[in-house]
């Protein structure tokens, strides 16, 4: 692959290099395609969150109204709508909610959705191969310190900007694996405390994401007792966001919020390695079909999944090959190089995808702060592209 002629040749490509703020539409979009997963797997997912739930009930104290299932509320914003189509001056018929995924148990981010699944399939597996578990068992007795100490005898890491870290780290550990993680220079401060205070061995990289999740899978491999959870190609990771569609189906009912022809849902997600919204869509398209149009959102200066996808190369390109810095106070996003799932996946189920510039994301932060007195982190507004 020669880079320049890339360059020259696509349009798009140059706009990305110039972090021109831009809107690509997917050719594919709306094509049938044979996927590797179906409903099915879906629903054996959302099947396994529920066996847990007595687990989290009791495990963790901020999930015992939800019964111990870990959801979060679909909200309409229509002072933030007012105030963004005024900031940027266009209209906009339909309604604006927000799903506050800030909002889900113990991580506070998306990545309660897969990066702790993963975790739970991988716990599952281990007790019932110990025979300390049955699937008909109520799974709090999994807080028994017979099963920490099953536990323990395995490791669980991971490679993170953050909040896939805080996940996995956090329910991992209270499960009683010695987990480490290994996150790159984007990943906050107090992420990282919180982490140690759990007890998490943090390995921290100068380097970007990519780096700290190769170096993560290298010394996983070398380990046989060491579990990898692997975000830049997991299908249990997947999977886990997956489920947040059948619950939005609930919720969309629950709110009189009609789905059809006459009221298409658009629905815009950020993208960082791509897992997350790639697993939301692939629910979402699989849940509510055709009616349903997921956008993907990215920072000007790290437009991995948009860069991947317009190219064709998905995974065998990253925004460092076209000379960006890879640099955005959106860390949730802060990634190079995409998974190998999202651009495989989404190839037919994405409308396309549009970068924002920081500058927007905090403006845009600030004003639903304002607006609706909601406190989110930068990587969550720029699906509010104009
Ligand atoms: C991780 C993350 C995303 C994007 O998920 P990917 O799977 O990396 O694409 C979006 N928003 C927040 C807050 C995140 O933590």
């Amino acid at each position: 692959m020669d880079i320049n002629n890339l360059i020259k040749e696509t349009t798009i490509v140059y706009d990305l290099k110039e972090e021109k703020e831009v809107f690509w539409v997917n050719p594919e979009y709306g094509k049938k395609a044979v996927l590797p997963v179906d409903q099915a797997d879906i629903f054996d997912a959302e099947a396994r969150f529920q066996r847990f739930a007595p687990y989290f009930k009791e495990e963790f104290p901020e999930t015992t109204q939800s019964n111990g299932i870990l959801e979060s509320p679909l909200t309409p914003i229509p002072k933030m709508k007012e105030a963004v189509t005024k900031f940027e001056h266009y209209s906009l018929t339909g309604n604006v909610y927000l799903k506050e995924d800030n909002k889900l148990p113990i991580s506070g981010s998306i990545k309660s959705r897969g990066g702790i699944y993963e975790v739970l399939k991988f716990a599952e597996q281990v007790a019932i191969e110990s025979g300390m578990l049955t699937y008909m068992d109520n799974y709090s007795i999994l807080r028994e310190s017979k099963f920490h100490k099953l536990f323990s005898n395995y490791g669980v890491s991971v490679g993170s900007t953050g909040n896939l870290a805080l996940s996995i780290g956090i329910v991992a550990a209270h499960l009683g694996f010695q987990v480490t993680v290994h996150m790159s220079h984007d990943a906050k401060k107090w992420k990282k405390d919180l982490l140690r205070a759990k007890g998490v061995n943090v390995i921290e990289y100068p380097g970007s994401f990519t780096s700290a999740i190769t170096a993560g899978r290298k010394k996983a491999a070398e380990d046989p007792k060491m579990y990898f959870i692997d975000d830049e190609g997991s299908y249990d990771l997947f999977l886990g966001y997956s489920v947040s569609a059948i619950r939005l189906q609930k919720q969309l009912k629950d709110q009189n919020i009609q789905v059809d022809k006459d009221h298409p849902l658009f629905v815009y997600l950020p993208a960082g390695v791509g897992g997350s919204p790639s697993g939301v869509s692939f629910g979402l398209k699989t849940i509510l079909g055709e009616n349903v149009h997921p956008i993907f959102a990215e920072p000007t200066h790290i437009p991995s999944v948009l860069l991947g996808m317009a190219t064709g190369l998905n995974d065998k390109i990253s925004v460092y090959d076209i000379g960006l810095d890879g640099l955005t106070e959106a860390d949730g996003l802060a990634v190079g190089r995409p998974s190998r799932i999202a651009g495989k996946i989404m190839k037919t189920l994405l409308l396309g995808i549009g970068t924002f510039e920081d500058a927007r994301v905090l403006a845009y932060t600030a004003q639903l702060w304002d607006t609706e007195n909601i406190k989110v982190e930068p990587s969550a507004t720029g699906v509010l592209l104009p």
